[in-house]
């Protein structure tokens, strides 16, 4: 988890990371989760969800399986959107085991093409065997490093000059204003980036929830989700649309 914000080495997982669900109310959002979610979900991203939450939970490098991963409910909505634009590229910052890689990779066609950026290979790779089991791998260029440079390369290239379809954010929170500089010239005009957890657990509205301190890692990050949040508000260059889904999901559309 080298560069990462959302790393946290050997310090305590708070109980809190254990409702993901920015709806406050784990029995909402489990409803969701078993009526909706679960009995949709592809098998292979089942597969792939549950070695995460169980495989992983045992190692001490990866205790913060549960807050890492994707939510099924986010991913089960961007897959459909994916969808309804025909996407075909698209481009990934934070992939960890792969679960929305994987939700993203089933919702293109056979010659779609994502490129994937982690600083971890490891645990995509622990993810890969049931990218294959569906017939997905080949869509997938994963790129290990850190996303900046790998993105400043990208971005000199004519080719990725509003390339993509669709980017999924879900790295390093304190450079989520770098990512987008940099993506919102290489998605194409009408196409959309999506920024993962733009309400960090709730914490952005914190003062408001004095009777739920938050663990010193969501403080960490949440002047930057907050400066962000504002900053996204106010270019022009996007459309927003802010959902209150998973731990909060910001959609932009590139205008021009
Ligand atoms: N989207 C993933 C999923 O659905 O399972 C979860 C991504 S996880 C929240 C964040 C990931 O970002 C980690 O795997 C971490 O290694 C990676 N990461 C953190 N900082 C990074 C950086 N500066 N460059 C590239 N990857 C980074
Ligand atoms: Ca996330």
């Amino acid at each position: 988890m080298a560069g990462s914000s959302e790393g946290v080495g050997d310090k305590e997982l708070p109980p809190i990371l254990e409702q993901r669900c920015i709806l406050q109310s784990e029995a909402l959002s489990q409803y969701i989760l078993e009526t909706s979610v679960y009995p949709r979900e592809p098998e292979a991203l089942k597969e792939l969800r549950q070695l995460t939450a169980t495989d992983l939970r045992q190692a001490p490098a990866i205790r913060f399986w549960n807050a890492m991963a994707t939510g099924p409910d986010e991913m089960q909505f961007l897959s459909m959107l994916l969808k309804l634009m025909n996407a075909k590229k698209t481009l990934e910052i934070g992939v960890f085991t792969g679960y929305s890689l994987l939700a993203t990779a089933l919702s293109l066609p056979h010659d779609g093409e994502i490129i994937a950026i982690d600083t971890n290979r490891k645990n995509f790779e622990l993810g890969l065997p049931f990218f294959e089991k569906a017939g997905v791998a080949h869509k997938v260029d994963f790129r290990e490093g850190l996303a900046l440079p790998i993105l400043n390369e990208l971005a000199k290239e004519e080719k990725y000059k509003g390339w993509f379809d669709f980017v999924f954010v879900d790295a390093d929170k304190s450079n989520y204003m770098n990512y987008h500089e940099r993506v919102v010239e290489m998605v194409r005009v009408g196409g959309i980036i999506g920024y993962d957890n733009t309400l960090w657990n709730g914490s952005v509205v914190a003062e408001a929830i004095v009777e739920r301190p938050f663990p010193w890692y969501i403080m960490e990050s949440r002047d930057a989700i907050l400066k962000f949040n504002a900053y996204l508000a106010a270019d022009p260059r996007v459309e927003i649309c802010h959902l209150s889904i998973s731990d909060g999901l910001t959609l932009c559309r590139r205008l021009h």
